[in-house]
């Protein structure tokens, strides 16, 4: 007797160790079918590289269905991935019209620690890429001609500002200090887009982070578990940021207890928050919007 194609796993289990299973007929899951574009498996560590891309990618996949936020854009594009080695030529990570393409050397621990070191970042993770690009692929949607757009003018600055040149003067910046109580970090200070990009990554390790902290064995108050029954969806802006801001300070004891670095070696400002907020609201509103319409 044939299974059911419902419970079938993902036909990428066998390479790359995919946990997730196909819906109906088809033979790749929900996360596997958005990548369009593969690296060139014709070597073992590349193999290895891919799989550890897609792992990061079904995690940012989860937080997505969590939000119940779309994977295509208003005008119909699906959501895509291009995952690609730069064994040829060079692949740079970013984000264009719903197409997300990710250099898989970022998945090369010993790479991407040097990139972080080279670029004086705190942080550079292969689930951080994921999150940072998905930003700007929900700007689009969340922001982009909605309500939003004016208050985004007002905390996030003006988009309107040329992005190439924004950016170039920031890789050209030889001053590596930036305004921290107005930025998550300081790429976040090159342009609006990527200020944004960075908040929403922000706003997705905090609502996964609790999410998981709601798994572990702690006495909390009735209003942290309420939020912790679903932080994704939690309304109250103000409660998520009430029981991140403490886990945020423990998890770094914890690493430090470990010998290891931060955890999560960010700060969030009064200013970062409000941009936070806007995030929230963003999502919300739109969540809201689609609930309505249904
Ligand atoms: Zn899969
Ligand atoms: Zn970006």
């Amino acid at each position: 007797m044939t299974k059911l194609a419902s419970h079938q796993a993902c036909r990428n289990r066998e390479i790359i160790g995919c946990n997730w299973c196909v819906e109906g007929a088809d033979w790749y899951c929900n996360s596997c079918r958005l990548t369009r574009t593969i690296p060139n498996l014709g070597s073992t560590r590349n193999i290895m590289l891919w799989r550890r891309m897609e792992e990061a990618k079904r995690r940012l996949l989860y937080d997505l269905g969590r939000l119940r936020l779309p994977l295509a854009s208003r005008t119909g594009e699906q959501l895509a991935f291009d995952i690609l080695s730069d064994e040829v030529s060079p692949i740079l990570t970013g984000h264009l019209s719903g197409l997300i393409t990710l250099n898989l050397a970022e998945a090369d621990d010993v790479e991407r620690e040097s990139r972080r070191v080279a670029f004086r970042e705190p942080y550079r993770t292969l689930l951080g890429h994921f999150r940072h690009e998905i930003g700007h692929f929900y700007w689009d949607l969340l922001v982009d001609g909605t309500t939003f757009q004016a208050p985004f003018k007002l905390i996030f600055g003006d988009q309107a500002q040329d992005y190439q040149a924004a950016i170039n003067t920031y890789y050209s910046r030889a001053d590596r200090s930036y305004d921290r109580s107005g930025f998550i970090s300081e790429y976040a200070t090159s342009h609006p887009w990527e200020d944004w990009a960075e908040t929403f990554a922000h706003f997705l390790h905090i609502v996964s982070t609790l999410d998981s902290l709601a798994g572990l064995p702690l006495s909390l108050d009735e209003r942290a578990r309420q939020t912790l029954t679903d932080p994704y969806l939690e309304s109250d802006f103000e409660a998520l940021l009430a029981l991140w801001m403490p886990l945020a300070r423990s998890i770094n004891e914890l690493n430090r207890s470990l010998g290891m670095s931060d955890a999560y070696p960010f700060d969030i400002s009064p200013a970062v928050k409000g941009k936070l907020h806007l995030v929230h609201m963003a999502i919300s509103a739109f969540r809201d919007q689609q609930s309505l319409a249904a």
